[in-house]
């Protein structure tokens, strides 16, 4: 990776399913898609890469269908990079919180979806196995996630766990590539998780064992927000400077715009989030602000929100934004976007979608062409 991270072109990563350029914003695809668009929306929209969830496939619609598709590219028909995410953030959400969905040992995780008895068991060498049979282009380390406030010694389990879990990931997926007989198409690239916590010495020693055993790349691992809702800036940035800045690095769950780009400036090249889609869904929009067009920082108006069920939309001829060219934007004017959330129709949920990810990405856009004039 260390090679072709960065060129004349700027930074970038190359990928079996194709090259891509950084920063770079992805939607989640979690069950293998992209919530009411298709990938050939995603496509005209400009999005390079996806995150599916190798946890939740497992489950549905199952390995088994996934495997005898030939992988997630000829399931889904999507044809550009997908990253695939291990199910540790999973296991922090559902068995942290509740310990009647499963348990977390050091060999793995096991999972009771619902409390039922029927299990599903993750252990790292099964969810290498999984994310290599689904043809992932990037695959992620399994991991212990915490949250920020957790005592110190859960976070201090937690980097141990996370620690010997990427050395077994990193052990099996070496084997699997190594079994491959065709050396001639590019190997997927492997991914580890620096968890500690809010912890700065934890993290520290997270990072360094991590960049011991030796990765392609790596992720800020736990929930990026404090309980207020704030970036936890401060954090993020320090465990950025942890690792060699040749090796790109996911921001994990970082999707509000202005803190894509706070990220972006303090060196993460990914982010991957539901929230741009999820806001769409529910009726928030974005609008680019009057700042777009020159330099993009975060202290500037870059955008504002729109809230799509306010009455002042009713009768606006005006699209969502002005400065758009999405599909969306170059169609329907808000009181026909108004009008299909007030009716509940599935037609607003894909035009919504497909205009809040067409922010993101002429967002991330923007941020590379100030890159390029940096360098
Ligand atoms: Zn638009």
């Amino acid at each position: 990776v260390k090679e072709n991270l960065v060129n004349s072109k700027g930074r970038s990563i190359n990928l079996p399913h194709g090259r891509l350029s950084l920063p770079l914003f992805m939607p989640d695809a979690t069950f293998g898609v992209v919530r009411s668009v298709g990938f050939d929306d995603l496509v005209r929209c400009g999005i390079q890469a996806v995150v599916m969830n190798a946890f939740h496939l497992m489950q549905r619609p199952g390995s088994s269908i996934i495997e005898t598709m030939g992988g997630l590219h000829s399931f889904s028909s999507w044809s550009r990079p997908i990253v695939t995410d291990s199910g540790g953030f999973q296991a922090y959400s559902l068995i942290r919180q509740n310990s009647k969905f499963g348990s977390l040992t050091n060999k793995g995780i096991v999972f009771r979806p619902g409390g039922s008895s029927h299990k599903f068991v993750l252990t790292p060498e099964k969810s290498i196995q999984l994310q290599l049979s689904y043809g992932s282009d990037v695959a992620i380390c399994l991991d212990d996630c915490t949250h920020v406030n957790e005592p110190f010694e859960s976070q201090q389990e937690s980097v141990i766990r996370t620690v010997e879990w990427a050395r077994r990931c990193k052990v099996e997926f070496e084997q699997r590539i190594k079994q491959r007989h065709s050396s001639k198409k590019r190997r997927p690239l492997l991914f580890a998780v620096v968890q500690g916590g809010g912890s700065y010495d934890l993290r520290r020693e997270c990072a360094r064992s991590l960049c011991e055993i030796g990765f392609d790349g790596y992720a800020y691992g736990g929930y990026p927000l404090d309980s207020e809702g704030n970036l936890l800036a401060d954090l993020i940035k320090f465990t950025r400077q942890l690792i060699p800045h040749e090796f790109p690095m996911i921001a994990l769950g970082v999707g509000e715009p202005s803190n894509v780009l706070k990220c972006s400036r303090i060196g993460y090249d990914l982010f991957d989030s539901s929230m741009p889609t999820r806001d769409a869904r529910q009726g928030r929009l974005y609008r680019f602000g009057h700042d777009f067009s020159g330099r993009v920082e975060a202290s500037k108006k870059l955008y504002s929100y729109l809230y799509v069920k306010d009455e002042k939309h009713s009768r606006s001829k005006e699209p969502i934004s002005p400065r758009c060219d999405c599909l969306t934007c170059s169609n329907y004017p808000l009181t026909y976007l108004h009008h299909l959330f007030k009716i509940g129709d599935a037609l607003y949920l894909r035009l919504a979608t497909i205009h809040n990810l067409r922010f993101m990405v002429l967002l991330t856009q923007r941020m590379r062409e100030d890159m390029d004039e940096e360098r």
